[in-house]
């Protein structure tokens, strides 16, 4: 049994949640603080980010830490000066992949079973016959399909999970493609607090800007990666970037526009794009 009040470490551990990623990517650590595994692409993304403009708007960066012999980031946890936050995970972008992984998956396909069951889940018309046959789908092929049912392509973001505070947990939101659809989830995110939706909205905007004036963003193709949205009953409500994982720098000199059409070689994301779809849809919810 629990008893109130918590301690800080027992608020922690009720508080935390993961929206995404495998389950043992993640470690606690001192007060206020998680660990992440150590991903050298990712490393360096944290390294740049110290002196750039979206620096306010990404997690605390303390470094790489060594813990039972394995490498981790060292980074703030977000949740901490929340009271039973809600948390919605919303990947960025109209491509999820890298061209890399598109390229080699072309020069040396590897079919995967356990992705050929994912995508039979949801859809058992989702596989090709040939897919089908060889009971395996590549990665980049199960990527783009998951990209086409939910709303990355056509809206360019995705809701990826959502924890309340009521404790219930969801991340069956591969289908939620459209704008309704969209708009639906957070009306019952914010359970119609409008005002929490007004915070939300200002914040993007800030991000946006940020993104604007960023040397970092013009030099990155940002794939992957996460907008959190963080709010509680107080009215605390907070917009993070995060996960740069797959974010990868681009050759000396050349830059990215984020918010023009992908067409692989040009390594357009789709960013810009989607945050402003997101900013109009969010506008809507607000409105009404
Ligand atoms: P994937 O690539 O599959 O998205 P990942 O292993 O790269 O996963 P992240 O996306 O960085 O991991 O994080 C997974 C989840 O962990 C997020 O959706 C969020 O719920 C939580 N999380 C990540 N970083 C933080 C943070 N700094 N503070 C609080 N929560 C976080
Ligand atoms: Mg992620
Ligand atoms: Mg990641």
């Amino acid at each position: 049994i629990v008893h109130w009040p918590f301690s800080a470490t027992q608020r922690r551990r009720l508080n935390w949640v993961q929206l995404a990623g495998h389950k043992g990517n993640f470690k606690a650590a001192d007060e206020g603080t998680i660990l992440k595994k150590f991903c050298e692409n990712e490393m360096q993304c944290f390294e740049k980010l110290q002196d750039d403009a979206l620096r306010p708007f990404v997690p605390g960066y303390h470094g790489v830490v060594e813990k039972d012999g394995e490498s981790f980031l060292h980074m703030t946890d977000l949740l901490t000066n929340f009271d039973l936050p809600n948390v919605m995970d919303c990947k960025m972008g109209v491509r999820t992949y890298l061209e890399e992984e598109l390229v080699r998956a072309r020069e040396r396909p590897k079919p995967r079973e356990d992705l050929y069951r994912k995508m039979v889940e949801v859809d058992g018309e989702g596989p090709t016959p040939q897919e089908h046959a060889q009971r395996g789908v590549t990665k980049p092929r199960y990527m783009q399909w998951r990209e086409t049912m939910s709303s990355t392509n056509t809206l360019g973001f995705r809701i990826e999970g959502i924890k309340k505070d009521d404790g219930t947990c969801r991340t069956d939101f591969k289908k939620t493609r459209s704008k309704q659809d969209v708009i639906q989830v957070f009306k019952d995110f914010v359970e119609g607090n409008v005002t929490i939706m007004k915070s939300y909205l200002s914040r993007l905007t800030e991000i946006r800007q940020a993104l604007k004036t960023s040397e970092f963003f013009r030099r990155h193709e940002v794939i992957g990666s996460s907008l959190l949205f963080i709010h509680d009953h107080k009215g605390n409500a907070q917009v993070w970037i995060i996960d740069f994982g797959k974010t990868t720098a681009l050759p000396e000199g050349q830059m990215l526009n984020h918010d023009v059409p992908w067409q692989e070689g040009n390594r357009e994301d789709g960013y810009l794009w989607g945050l402003g779809n997101l900013i109009h849809t969010l506008e809507s919810v607000s409105s009404d």
